[in-house]
């Protein structure tokens, strides 16, 4: 059985930690390996490593950072189909949806290849008489990123391009449920010649991150995960005095008005209800289907949710299983609440039939009709394929529903209405949002990132947000010609 252990200076490293946890093949129920659970010793031979890379990569040319980037997108573009099977492997999901992921985390790279232009500073010339204002923007030294099981590939791409492209030096914590993307990447970066400790991993639990909040060698942290892991990072990273982004949970709606394309809503809610088995911060996991829409919609719901093929992701379905048996039970739990509670179970994913080993993580796609806000089914991030159908009167319930929610993460109207869609945008307290469009993830050159218990910290990810997380801002006054200012003068500095 293979062991799954950490990166530092450019190569494999074990550690010296005994612990270690199992990763599994969700499709089948199989332990794959063992992944090493970093000890405190193992972690800070890692900050090592990225603290004594740092002075070197921070007055590396853009130029020499720039083709170490473009080489490392290169090489990541020709290999895409090894690591999009190495994350179904690990997480379950279906071989598309992961080269999906992949090539979202290649946008970022391509957009941290333009680094040149995005850390441009300002320059002013006589500001007082010939005296120069410039302003620069420098990388903090080393960084931690810490990410969860869902996008193993994707969510480390939001972070690590735009901090190696500014200068930092990084250390990735990956999730223990599918640890060996992050190992696969960081022998890109070495091939792509990434110089060594720029980039290095650590597996780990809470023994490892707590370690990386506390350690000063670790200058700012970008997390992704729960909503109390979050918060909790976002509390324990800020005390040490740390920049710290952490991105939590999230429970999104999709408000669907009478005026709406039935079937183009259907085929939305459908896709981002169930796609990657409800496993994605930014899934739809609440319809809100506004007046008379209701009946129709769940029926057109219903008819496309039950043609989905549930089943190992490498056999062209459309659906993979939950990532451990737990998380499937866990789920399976919140229907059964939700039917107790009331809730009409009009398509139900327990006991489904998958196209999978009989030992794999399955639980089909389910819709609940008829949901009420104060069902477990509705107040909770459910993270599965369950869809709930919450039907209100108006546009204002719709929205008061969603305002009032503590999570703010992703949202989407579906309305034929301009006017409509145009006050939503503006009223509505989502950070993402999307019209027309279930799954508004922005493009690498906007900033990623959610509103309320969402996100904490003020940076969301990637875009102008990424590069200010990952630089602070210098400004220099400077005087060269005639350096007389008058002799001896205590009062405070003038313009003239
Ligand atoms: P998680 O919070 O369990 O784990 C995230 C990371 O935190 C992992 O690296 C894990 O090892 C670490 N961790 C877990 N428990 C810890 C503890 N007690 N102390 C310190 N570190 C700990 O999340 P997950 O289950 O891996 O991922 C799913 C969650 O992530 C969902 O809530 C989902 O909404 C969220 N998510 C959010 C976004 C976003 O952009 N807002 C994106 C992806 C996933």
């Amino acid at each position: 059985m293979q062991t799954i252990a950490h990166w530092v200076d450019g190569k494999g490293f074990a550690g010296t930690s005994a612990a270690s946890a199992p990763v599994t093949n969700p499709a089948t129920g199989v332990v794959t390996g063992q992944v090493a659970l970093a000890n405190v010793a193992d972690v800070r031979t890692a900050i090592d490593s990225a603290t004594a890379a740092f002075p070197a990569w921070r007055d590396a040319s853009l130029a020499r950072r720039t083709q170490v980037l473009f080489r490392f997108r290169e090489l990541l573009n020709e290999r895409k189909e090894a690591l999009a099977r190495l994350i179904t492997a690990e997480h379950g999901k279906v071989l598309s949806d992961a080269l999906g992921e992949v090539t979202r985390g290649l946008e970022i790279v391509e957009f941290a290849c333009g680094i040149p232009h995005l850390i441009k500073g300002g320059y002013t010339e006589n500001a007082s008489t010939k005296v120069d204002i410039f302003s620069i923007r420098q990388p903090l030294g080393p960084v931690a990123v810490i990410s969860p099981f869902n996008f193993p590939a994707m969510v480390p791409m939001w972070f690590f391009p735009v901090a190696i492209a500014a200068g930092n030096t990084v250390v990735l914590k990956p999730s223990e449920k599918d640890p060996s993307s992050a190992l696969w990447m960081a022998e890109l970066w070495h091939e792509a010649g990434l110089p060594t400790g720029v980039f290095n991993v650590v597996q780990g639990d809470k023994v490892a991150v707590d370690e990386l909040l506390d350690n000063p060698g670790i200058k700012a942290v970008s997390f992704v995960g729960s909503t109390p892991i979050a918060k909790y990072v976002y509390q324990r990273g800020t005390a040490n005095g740390k920049r710290v982004q952490a991105l939590g949970g999230a429970k999104n709606h999709m408000l669907v008005l009478p005026d709406a394309d039935l079937d183009l809503a259907a085929d939305a809610a459908v896709n981002a209800g169930f796609g990657s088995a409800g496993e994605r911060c930014m899934a739809i996991s609440v319809v809100l289907a506004v007046g008379t829409v209701g009946d129709e919609l769940v029926t057109k719901i219903a008819e496309r949710a039950a043609t989905i093929k549930t089943g190992d992701g490498t056999r062209n379905t459309d659906m993979g299983p939950l990532v451990t048996r737990e998380h499937r039970d866990r789920v399976a739990t919140y229907i059964d609440a939700g039917e107790s509670a009331g809730a009409t179970v009009v398509l139900d994913g327990r006991g489904v039939e998958a196209d999978g080993e009989v030992n794999g993580f399955w639980l089909g796609p389910t819709i609940l009709d008829h949901v009420g806000t104060e069902m477990s089914v509705y107040t909770d991030e459910i993270f599965g394929p369950v869809l709930s159908v919450v039907r209100v009167d108006t546009y204002d319930d719709g929205l008061a529903l969603i305002n009032s929610n503590p999570y703010g993460n992703g949202t989407a109207i579906f309305t034929n209405d301009g006017g409509a869609a145009r006050r939503f945008h503006n009223e509505v307290e989502v950070g993402m949002v999307g019209i027309n469009v279930p799954i508004p993830v922005p493009m690498a050159y906007y900033s990623f990132g959610g509103w309320k218990n969402s996100l904490f910290g003020d940076s969301h990810a990637h875009g102008t947000d990424g590069v200010h997380f990952f630089t602070r801002g210098k400004a220099v006054t400077s005087r060269w010609l005639d350096p007389s200012h008058g002799g001896l003068e205590l009062g405070f500095p003038q313009n003239k």
